[in-house]
């Protein structure tokens, strides 16, 4: 790598297991859908991805359809989760840390006159008791939460989730933005306690270009957002990005393959706590965390005067979201949802790990965190 990349929350590099699917997909051309020997080439390809994607998951191949993004499987599940349950009940209960591919389409969904919960996440921790409190006191149409926070690393127990919906009584339909968390969560088997999950592919190694949307048993009328040639079960209309869905299966099947994976990030994560000790930075960590994700603050050093130091260092990490990094915004919601006073906001960095990243990089990238916390205001 021509740089140190510690930024793959944002998007991970792409293991060889994708790019080699990548290109033996660019070569079968054919159109997925045609019915000559070349389409069912490429329909073959679509179909392993969807199989390989299916078994990391631990789902039926046909309870996954493949979108073009996280963005999009999360617009889908949202409105279409409102149209099929919004007859029934006008509440939504979701947290106030969601990233704006879920925040933005509740937003669309409040101006149609749906009402929004949003739970707090205070300190990594989502408002359990809150959530049984939200569902006791009115009908709810679906909850939507996220497994894992892109910016502090926080996982949500989504069984424990599911619990509560089942000791309410409630029978709100649950939704889980897993793009984050697919395969860096042990133990949770998403597809036993959500009906209807988003998962992206450039987060576990895949390409960008591919997302999916489990969708389960009690969710199967989900409608389309798109409309068209009715691929994807009439689910996604759009000629499949064959390339990319066979990389995201591709990625799937290694990275769920591969079981010194998860504890070889968190000794990356470790080893930069470590040594960053006596450091004068401050560590934002949730008890339940992400393997991947470090977030701290460098006091005094404004997380833009960071940022171009390090780059000019060849060390790629991030403040916030990448997706909302171009934006002209006001504060941060997430970091201010889990409690971080402003100093702390405006001073802070994300560092996150791909198995790629080495012990020596880690240690490259601490010596200059100590050298940018001399740039102090
Ligand atoms: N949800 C979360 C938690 C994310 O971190 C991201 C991307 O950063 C998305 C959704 C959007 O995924 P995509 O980049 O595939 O649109």
């Amino acid at each position: 790598m021509p740089y140190l990349y510690f930024d793959s929350a944002a998007t991970a590099p792409p293991c060889m297991e994708a790019l080699s699917a990548v290109t033996t997909a660019y070569e079968a051309y054919g159109n997925p859908s045609s019915l000559h020997a070349a389409g069912m080439q490429a329909r073959r390809l679509v179909e392993d991805g969807r199989a390989g994607l299916a078994r990391a998951f631990r789902c039926e191949p046909r309870e996954l359809i493949f979108t073009s993004s996280g963005t999009e499987s999360n617009n889908q599940a949202l409105f279409g989760l409102a149209k099929l349950r919004g007859k029934r009940a006008r509440t939504i209960i979701s947290t106030n840390s969601e990233h704006p591919s879920v925040e933005n389409p509740l937003r669309a969904l409040e101006e149609q006159g749906f009402t929004v919960k949003r739970l707090s996440t205070a300190g990594g921790v989502l408002d359990y008791d809150g959530l049984k409190t939200a569902l006791v006191q009115t009908p709810v149409a679906f909850v939507t939460m996220m497994q894992a926070n892109n910016e502090t690393g926080a996982v949500y127990d989504l069984p424990r989730v599911k619990r509560i919906l089942e000791e309410t009584g409630s029978d709100a339909l649950l939704h889980c933005d897993a793009v984050q968390g697919f395969l860096k969560v042990e133990g949770d088997r998403l597809s036993a306690c959500c009906d209807v999950v988003t998962l992206s592919a450039h987060k576990i190694g895949g390409v960008k270009g591919a997302g999916a949307l489990y969708i389960g048993k009690r969710a199967h009328a989900l409608p389309p957002l798109l409309l068209g040639g009715g691929q994807e079960n009439g689910l996604r209309s759009g000629t499949e990005n064959v390339a990319a869905i066979a990389a995201f299966g591709a990625a799937a099947a290694a990275a769920s393959g591969r079981k010194d994976r998860l504890p070889y990030l968190a000794s990356l994560r470790e080893e930069v706590l470590r040594r960053l000790q006596d450091s004068g930075l401050l560590f934002h960590l949730p008890e339940r965390h992400l393997p991947n994700i470090l977030h701290l603050s460098i006091p005094g050093v404004p997380s833009s005067w960071a940022l171009n130091f390090l780059s000019e260092r060849g060390i790629c990490v991030s403040a916030g979201s990448a997706c909302s990094a171009r934006e002209k915004k006001k504060g941060n919601p997430v970091l201010k949802a889990y409690g971080l006073p402003d100093q702390e906001i405006e001073t802070s960095l994300r560092i996150s790990f791909c198995e790629q990243n080495t012990m020596e990089e880690c240690a490259v990238l601490c010596d200059a965190l100590r050298d940018c916390a001399k740039l102090k205001r």
